[in-house]
């Protein structure tokens, strides 16, 4: 199967855990909801973070370190290599708080749930996210704002509003195609991405090993992981 992209096309990418699956990032689905055995709803809370900070730190922490050894695969690299393809008609939303797709070659993407290897203020001072990387072994070596506040991760828990939705929503509205990788359909706004698009009149692709939550959105579902299916298939007109 090929899917060609003309010159007149705008291609909107949304990618999600399973796109990551192939490096070896479990998705959020995986194991019956837990990932890497925690309760992410239970933890990736503003609640959590006040109730018991540690636990929290240490969930990013480890995540922190898992990414640090991992590697992109094909698909974050053919998503790279396609953007150079499509200057300026290119845009890519990562649910992701990985750093695979950067690592890839990316360049115009938003991360809308936020970045592991970045913290901020958690008392939310209006001071810009830092660069960090570190791995925190406990509490006590987090570090802190100038404005006295502690670090928290720079990750949109659930229940808070994601981030750049302004432009991701220009985006969509300027995008003639929508290519949707490795995510369930099942977290929102993200999962009415597709029904805007469609609503805007763009052509619909999903790629994963199975049917999303909301597949009826789609014009086409490619079934595979994004690592084998995505490289070589889309062919760019000129
Ligand atoms: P999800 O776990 O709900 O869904 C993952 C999807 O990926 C499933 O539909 C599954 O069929 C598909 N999948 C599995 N292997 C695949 C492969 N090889 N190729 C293509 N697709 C594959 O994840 P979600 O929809 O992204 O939502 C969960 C939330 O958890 C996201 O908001 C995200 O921020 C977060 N999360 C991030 C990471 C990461 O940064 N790597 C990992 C896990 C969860």
């Amino acid at each position: 199967m090929s899917i060609s992209i003309t010159p007149s096309d705008r291609l909107f990418v949304l990618t999600g855990a399973g796109i990551s699956a192939e490096s070896g990032l479990p998705t959020f689905r995986a194991s019956d909801g837990l990932w890497a055995g925690y309760n992410v709803e239970e933890i990736c809370t503003p609640e959590a973070l006040r109730r018991n900070p540690a636990l929290v730190w240490d969930f990013y922490s480890k995540r922190r370190s898992d990414c640090a050894k991992v590697a992109p695969n094909p698909a974050h690299i053919a998503l790279a290599e396609l953007e150079a393809q499509l200057p300026g008609r290119f845009f890519l939303c990562t649910q992701n708080v990985d750093d695979l797709h950067e690592r890839a070659g990316s360049k115009n993407l938003v991360h809308m749930h936020g970045e592991l290897a970045k913290s901020r203020c958690e008392r939310e001072c209006g001071r810009p996210p830092v660069e960090d990387h570190a791995v925190y072994a406990s509490l006590d070596q987090v570090g802190r704002c100038p404005c006295g506040g502690r670090l928290r991760p720079h990750i949109v828990f659930f229940g808070e509003i994601p981030l750049e939705m302004p432009r991701i929503e220009r985006e969509i509205a300027a995008s003639t195609l929508m290519l949707v990788v490795g995510t369930s359909g099942s977290v929102y706004p993200a999962a009415n991405f597709v029904h805007w698009a469609r609503q805007a009149g763009a052509r619909t692709v999903y790629i994963g090993p199975e049917p999303p939550f909301n597949a009826t959105a789609f014009t086409h579902i490619v079934e595979g992981k994004a690592g084998e299916v995505l490289p070589g298939l889309f062919h760019v007109e000129s």
